[in-house]
């Protein structure tokens, strides 16, 4: 069942496409709704474009950013709504639950997920892989070293530049980290009485590692599995293929933030979304008068 929309649009897949394909004010639909999509409709709306704005996220949870954004009179946010085709000839995205959607311009910021499914017992453990865990990461370890009254030991798991992160969010808050590049069969549950639910972790050869915690900091990579439906041309690495001006390899598609890779780089970080973000949002108001973009100038 697909959650509502939240600003004015229809809610029928029909009604979705028909008054998409009636509307004269140029439509632009995001698919993604991370921060490279929320500063991307930022920066539109500062703009004069008068078109609208369709964002479509696959999650039903409603963020505060994009609650506030949801409210702008040309911005319309479907919720659970993951986009999961794109008919790139008659410029149209299909949502899981089969709502159709018409572009004049569509971007895409799927960003980034979890390269492997997670070990075994995942959920008993602290996560580090998205960048709101760090906050939640330091109200834990707060927690734990104010139970064992000393400095804790981490049992710190993964290999990538979020491990990296991970180890120094974790010296920062004054847990001691022991970091294995091996993934675990599992994570294993602490004692009754303690005050995170894994401590430990189990390999394949059934040796272990135990701390006072354990964070899995593991490799994420792009979510670019709209490029194939499109055609779009995609990295060796992962990520959607882009030119200097966040344009795909196909015409009316963009792609920014974390799913999108330039000369075969994956972008990766929040600064490098609001900036790509804010060229991208020049480059499709100048495509939405109909001006020639400035890439191609
Ligand atoms: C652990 C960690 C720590 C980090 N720390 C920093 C830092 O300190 N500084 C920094 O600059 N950067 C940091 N980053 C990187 C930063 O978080 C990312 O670069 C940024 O989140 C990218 O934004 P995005 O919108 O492209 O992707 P995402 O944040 O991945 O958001 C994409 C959104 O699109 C949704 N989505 C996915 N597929 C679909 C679909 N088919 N249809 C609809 N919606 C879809 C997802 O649910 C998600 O909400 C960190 C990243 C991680 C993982």
């Amino acid at each position: 069942m697909s959650a509502p929309a939240l600003s004015p649009t229809t809610s029928s897949p029909t009604a979705a496409t028909a008054s998409t394909t009636a509307a004269a004010r140029p439509r632009i639909v995001i698919a993604g709704a991370g921060p490279a999509a929320q500063a991307l409709v930022r920066h539109l709306t500062r703009t004069p474009f008068a078109g609208a704005i369709t964002v479509l996220s696959n999650r039903d949870d409603a963020p505060e950013e994009l609650l506030e954004l949801a409210v702008l009179p040309q911005v319309s946010v479907r919720f659970g709504q993951p986009a999961s085709y794109i008919d790139a000839e008659d410029r149209r995205v299909t949502t899981a639950d089969g709502m159709e959607f018409t572009y004049d311009q569509l971007v895409i910021a799927t960003g980034s997920a979890p390269a492997d499914a997670p070990v075994e017992g995942a959920s008993r453990c602290l996560s580090y892989s998205t960048i709101d865990d760090a906050a939640r990461l330091g109200d834990a370890i707060k927690d734990v070293t104010r139970v064992l009254g000393r400095r804790p030991l981490g049992i710190l798991v993964g290999t990538g530049s979020a491990a990296g992160q991970a180890e120094a969010v974790l010296r920062a808050r004054g847990v001691r980290p022991v970091r294995t590049t091996v993934r675990p069969a599992a994570v294993v549950p602490t004692l009754a009485g303690s005050v995170l639910p894994a401590s430990g972790i189990v390999f394949e050869d059934g040796s272990s590692m135990n701390g006072d915690l354990v964070v899995l900091a593991e490799e994420r990579i792009a979510r670019d599995e709209l490029a194939a439906t499109a055609g779009l041309a995609t990295a060796p690495g992962g990520g959607i293929s882009i030119g200097q001006d966040f344009r795909t390899s196909m015409p009316g598609i963009w792609a920014i933030g974390d799913a999108a890779a330039y000369d075969g780089v994956r972008l990766g970080l929040l600064v490098a979304s609001g900036s790509a973000a804010s060229v991208c949002a020049s480059q499709l108001l100048q495509a939405s008068l109909g001006r020639p973009l400035a890439a191609a100038a």
